[in-house]
């Protein structure tokens, strides 16, 4: 079940916009209103104003308004129900969760109070650490060394963990506290005893400069710790915890967040010292990964603020090895919106060095000049091969097939296969059936041979189909959606090319105009359900893709029966108030619906190992086949028509069997 919209607006009445902003921008009062400068679009004086009455934002400068939900969706990145979560758990109030029992609600409740309770240490510990920063000359200057003003030291809240085995014990009177501990501020030696008989307890962080990291909320999760001079680790972590885990949070996110919006793009660094140091000399939208590679998580939550993530590497062996990990980690996300470069310094230099060397602008230019994720991919398919001999090549055609697969569907994974085809020497259509023959053996299947009446996996439904239409729907749908003579209800009219771009002519969707999709999803993965199963399994599990369909596609599959055509029917409601989902979200939506079993079923089905991008290119697959099954089944019900004597019908009939057969004879690749 959805959230209600009686919820939304309760909570909406509820919680005071003001206070909401407020967490994020200082306000001043300004006649009716509050002012503050605009954390969208970055700016000297205010023309950011918060209504307490009409309890809205509105900035005069970029246009950007909402609610106090749609404040922390962009501003905070989070999405829909999560802002909802986020502002119900300040007010008090409790999300409706119909099927959650009360010691489900009570255990998350609890939950939620513990992580706050161990952001408050950590926080309690930053400020601690923070005083201590003014009273250590010692660590002032070193970072005065380092050219860092007082200015950005405050801004990131830098501090100092003294020298000395336990002096937190200053901050936190009860030193034997679990939270100390478990906040990762206090280690604890179970085996080793003090003289107390307890088990001995020190500070983590001793006589390091301290970088306190926050989350997107700006609440305290953990710290990165460097030494001053000598000393081993380098740089130390706070270890995971229940509100701390590297492998999602990016260092410097919170405070970059308005000057990402501003730069365009974000810069993804290698360490928080990079991170301070641009921010120091003018690149304010930098962020770092926390002593880990980059991960999808995290190129996730980048793009929840920008289209657009430039990583910076040291040019050594270390950085082009992580450079290949981000690649990893940004394939599957990079669709044709979206720009992710790769920038590698010079050997010798990190981008403070290299800026102090150099200036800022000639690092501006370098990041102008970075490299673009499908130069990269090709570089990364074709490293240790020699192309100029054919077992070289071979090896990179073997290199580039999980690089490419993992690419969603678009025009840039569409010239790749031409680009890497190129580098191995042979025809794109040839790698792409060598990448078939090699990978899905015997199951797998031409991409072309894809006759609507040939047989398939278990379930499909096959002539049924033209029944069910005509009972169910007495034909009103094949007019009121398919019209063949309707002047491009489905299909664009004239062009009428069942296998040109007639359908989904939002990129999405024909894969005869490209290359056809990897092996696995023409494979094995088609078997146990019909193509409406699939089909609402591959949709829910990636709800983005609703938008790249066609609004004759969505009346098809709205319209299928039941149960599909109503969980359709479902999911297009459900997008239209809430915007593209995740499927934990629709999953959660779904709660206690009448489809609920049906859909989970059918999600499980459909993305059981896989990743998004075969996801989606199955789903192209998919929806073809279910839009050849529309039209047999218009066929039908218009044959019926022409036999019962209605001449009208015989110009349709002729149209909609020419579509058929175009589709049928619509070349492979
Ligand atoms: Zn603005």
């Amino acid at each position: 079940m959805a959230i209600p919209q009686t919820f939304i607006q309760e909570l909406l009445n509820r919680v005071d916009v003001v206070d909401v902003v407020g967490r994020y921008v200082q306000l001043k009062k300004g006649g009716a209103n509050l002012m503050g400068l605009c954390p969208f679009h970055g700016e000297k004086s205010p023309s950011f104003s918060v209504s307490p009455t009409k309890q809205f934002y509105h900035c005069f400068g970029c246009g950007a308004n909402g609610n106090a939900i749609g404040f922390l969706m962009e501003h905070a990145g989070m999405t829909f129900i999560e802002a909802v979560k986020d502002l119900a758990q300040q007010t008090g109030l409790q999300v409706p969760e119909d099927d959650a029992s009360p010691q489900d609600r009570e255990r998350a409740a609890q939950q939620r109070q513990k992580q706050v309770t161990l952001n408050d240490v950590l926080e309690k510990s930053a400020h601690a650490y923070m005083k201590q920063l003014k009273a250590s000359l010692r660590a002032v200057d070193y970072l005065k060394g380092r050219g860092l003003s007082g200015e950005i030291a405050k801004t990131f809240g830098l501090g100092y963990a003294p020298e000395g085995w336990r002096s937190l014990a200053s901050v936190f009177p009860d030193y034997a506290d679990a939270l100390l501990v478990e906040s990762g501020m206090v280690i604890e030696h179970a085996d080793e005893k003090g003289q107390d008989g307890e088990a001995k307890r020190y500070d983590r962080f001793r006589d390091r400069i301290m970088f306190p990291i926050r989350n997107v909320k700006g609440e305290y999760i953990g710290f990165g710790g460097r030494v001053l001079d000598k000393g081993e680790p380098k740089y130390l972590n706070s270890p995971e915890t229940p509100v701390f885990s590297k492998g999602r949070e990016l260092y410097g996110l919170f405070e970059a967040r308005t000057a990402i919006r501003v730069a365009g793009y974000a810069l993804v660094t290698e360490g928080y010292m990079d991170v301070v140091a641009l921010a120091q000399l003018g690149f304010a939208n930098a962020v770092a990964t926390l002593g880990t590679a980059c991960t999808a998580d995290h190129v996730q939550k980048l793009f929840r603020f920008t289209d657009s993530v430039v990583f910076s590497f040291d040019g050594d062996g270390a950085g082009r090895r992580a450079a290949r990990k981000a690649l990893d980690a940004a394939l599957p996300l990079a669709t044709d919106t979206r720009s992710v470069k790769f920038l590698f310094l010079p050997a010798e230099h990190d981008p403070d060095s290299y800026i102090r060397a150099n200036g800022e602008e000639a690092f501006a230019q370098c990041v102008k000049e970075a490299v673009p994720l499908s130069r990269f991919l090709v570089d990364a398919a074709s490293a240790d091969c020699d192309l100029t001999s054919a077992e070289g090549r071979a090896r990179m055609a073997s290199q580039a097939r999980p690089l490419w697969s993992a690419l969603p569907d678009g025009a840039l994974k569409r010239q790749l296969i031409t680009e890497l085809a190129n580098g191995i020497g042979i025809g794109s259509s040839d790698l792409l059936q060598l990448w078939q023959q090699t990978g899905g053996g015997a199951r797998a299947q031409r991409p072309g041979n894809r006759e609507p009446s040939a047989p398939q996996a278990p379930g499909y439904d096959g002539g049924n189909h033209t029944q069910d239409h005509g009972d169910h729907h007495g034909g009103g749908y094949a007019q009121s959606s398919f019209s063949p003579s309707g002047g491009g209800t489905y299909g664009g009219g004239a062009s009428g090319g069942y296998g040109k771009s007639s359908y989904g002519n939002k990129g999405f969707g024909k894969w005869r105009k490209g290359p056809p999709p990897p092996p696995r999803m023409l494979g094995q993965r088609r078997a146990g359900g019909s193509r409406a199963d699939r089909a609402v399994g591959l949709l829910l599990a990636n709800a983005e893709a609703w938008d790249t369909l066609s609004a004759d596609d969505h009346a098809m599959l709205a319209h299928l029966p039941a149960p599909h055509g109503p969980v359709f029917a479902w999911l297009e409601a459900q997008l239209h108030e809430h915007g593209p989902q995740p499927w934990a979200a629709l999953r959660e939506a779904l709660r206690g619906g009448e489809h609920e079993a049906f859909a989970c079923g059918q999600v499980e089905q459909a993305t059981m190992g896989a990743d998004s991008a075969l996801e989606l290119a199955e789903l192209a697959d998919v929806m073809d086949r279910l839009r050849g099954d529309a039209l047999e089944a218009l066929a039908g019900i218009l044959a019926a028509r022409v036999q019962q004597g209605d001449a009208t019908a015989y110009e349709d009939y002729k149209r909609v069997n020419e579509r058929i057969k175009a589709l049928k004879s619509a070349p492979p690749v």
